[in-house]
């Protein structure tokens, strides 16, 4: 069976009570949105973004630790996103392995802990423009992959997105030709390495509007979207996941 398709939004560190309007707007707008839905606010807005989202939209957090609980002042375990209503966690995304010195290694050991606890686990994956350029690309999403899915993921509680470092916020988007090459070899780089592969969702991310959302989501592999700035408005992310569930 096909995976079910997945639009995730990543609100980063943009946000506030007020801005929970959007997603009563998603609601109301989508209330059977005919995909995955799933909004990734600031962790504080984890609690009452799940009261208002109801059963059309997942909330997820946007990082957590390896560790399960202890001495980790101004980090969030997994099971504490997880009581707080998330579902999902996205982990090592491009800014937190540059920003935070993430490594595959900590990507994988935090997903480990993300699946301990119950939480889908959202592994990001993606070459910067130098990488593109030196020819590497496949190289470098192939070692992160292999480096940063855990022991234990399977198709329920692994997703994968690849976000290039280069299209991330940036209005660029790599052609349908690179983004359906990198998906290829994301499926089959999974097989052996996670329980039903076939059935992981692959996402793309970058620069994903409504603009250019069909043409992404026709691409062979391509079973959703990991959203940064078209996220944040109701305007913008509803004809993303509209065009998603007519793919
Ligand atoms: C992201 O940060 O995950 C992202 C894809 O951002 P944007 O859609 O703004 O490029």
């Amino acid at each position: 069976m096909a995976p079910r398709k997945l639009a995730a939004g990543n609100w980063k560190m943009n946000g506030d009570l007020a801005a929970l309007a959007e997603i009563d707007a998603l609601v109301a707008d989508y209330p059977a949105p005919g995909c995955e839905v799933l909004i990734c606010p600031p962790a504080l807005l984890i609690h009452p973004a799940k009261a208002r989202a109801g059963d059309a939209i997942a909330i997820g957090g946007q990082d957590c630790h390896a560790d399960a609980s202890g001495a980790h002042t101004g980090d969030i375990a997994a099971a504490q996103l997880r009581d707080a209503g998330a579902t999902h966690v996205i982990l090592g995304h491009s800014e937190r392995r540059a920003d935070h010195g993430e490594t595959d290694a900590t990507v994988a050991a935090k997903a480990a802990a993300a699946h301990a606890a119950g939480l889908v686990a959202i592994i990001c994956v993606g070459e910067t423009e130098a990488q593109r350029d030196a020819g590497e690309t496949l190289a470098v999403i192939a070692a992160q992959l292999d480096g940063s899915i855990p022991d234990g993921a399977t198709a329920a509680n692994t997703v994968i997105a690849y976000e290039p470092v280069w299209a991330i916020g940036t209005g660029r988007t790599p052609t349908t030709d690179q983004i359906a090459e990198v998906h290829a070899l994301m499926r089959e780089r999974l097989e052996g390495k996670v329980a039903d592969a076939a059935g992981v969702r692959l996402l793309y991310g970058g620069s994903v509007k409504p603009a250019n959302a069909a043409e992404i989501f026709a691409i062979p592999h391509v079973d959703g979207a990991l959203v940064g700035g078209a996220s944040l408005k109701a305007a913008d992310f509803g004809p993303i996941i509209a065009a998603l569930a007519e793919a």
